[in-house]
């Protein structure tokens, strides 16, 4: 009865519904694409979310981070622990872990292990590099996401089937740098554009539809929506990866 509506929807259907109630799903950063991605999938059934990030929620954050309230702000609550608490209310049948760390070299690859997918919800290009690098390693689908303004880019990068994150940016380049970030902000409303098309690449990623190196990219005040594709760079460490097994 729960997800009756969305199974109807043809497109989507009992297949995508099994295989997200099959899946676990890693998400990396709490912040405003964390709080809808895991809300949102949270809500379709995804069988596991996993979700790490070391900050605090504060008045800052409650413009663009749907899954927190000013409460969590006077108790001084860890992000996870708040969007933990949240999440149970929206869907209780499904299983959160969280870890009240930033992903470093040292614990992502436990972090990853046995997801389905990983999703970029953080800020900073290096985490993202960071994450890349893993997820080729470990033969793990994941999706880059960044917003900025009042646009964003949405990149699909499956291990062993074509480019990935380093062959968009060799470099890292200078609209990823968390200072501008800063200074040219972010808009709730560019979220809310940028999270269900990660999801969507996301879901087509559990049954096999989808497309490696599709980017995306959007922008919500004179309303642009783009299908690119990243071709793999030659010496870029993707290419030196073999097909990981089973994909
Ligand atoms: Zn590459």
């Amino acid at each position: 009865m729960r997800y009756e509506k969305q199974r109807a929807v043809k497109s989507f259907g009992e297949k995508t519904q099994q295989a997200l109630s099959a899946s676990t799903i890693a998400i990396v950063g709490c912040g405003a694409l964390g709080s809808l991605q895991s809300m949102l999938l949270g809500r379709m059934g995804v069988g596991a979310l996993r979700i790490a990030d070391g900050d605090q929620v504060t008045l800052g954050n409650l413009h663009r981070q749907l899954l927190f309230s000013e409460e969590d702000v006077i108790e001084q609550r860890f992000k996870v622990d708040a969007a933990g608490r949240e999440l149970a209310r929206c869907n209780s049948q499904v299983a959160v872990t969280t870890m009240a760390k930033f992903i470093t070299p040292e614990n992502i690859q436990e972090f990853i292990r046995g997801a389905a997918v990983v999703l970029d919800a953080t800020d900073d290009i290096q985490t993202r590099y960071l994450i890349n690098d893993s997820c080729l390693q470990a033969g793990i689908p994941w999706i880059y996401t960044g917003v900025a303004g009042t646009g964003g880019l949405i990149m699909t990068v499956l291990p062993g089937e074509g480019a990935c994150l380093r062959c968009l940016y060799p470099e890292p380049p200078e609209h990823e740098n968390s200072a501008n970030c800063l200074t040219c902000g972010i808009l709730p409303t560019t979220v809310a554009m940028a999270v269900p098309l990660q999801i969507t690449q996301a879901l087509k990623i559990l049954i096999g539809e989808a497309e490696a190196g599709a980017l995306i990219q959007f922008d919500t005040k004179e309303p642009q929506l783009r299908k690119l594709k990243v071709h793999a760079l030659s010496g870029c460490l993707c290419s030196m990866k073999s097909r990981p097994e089973g994909r």
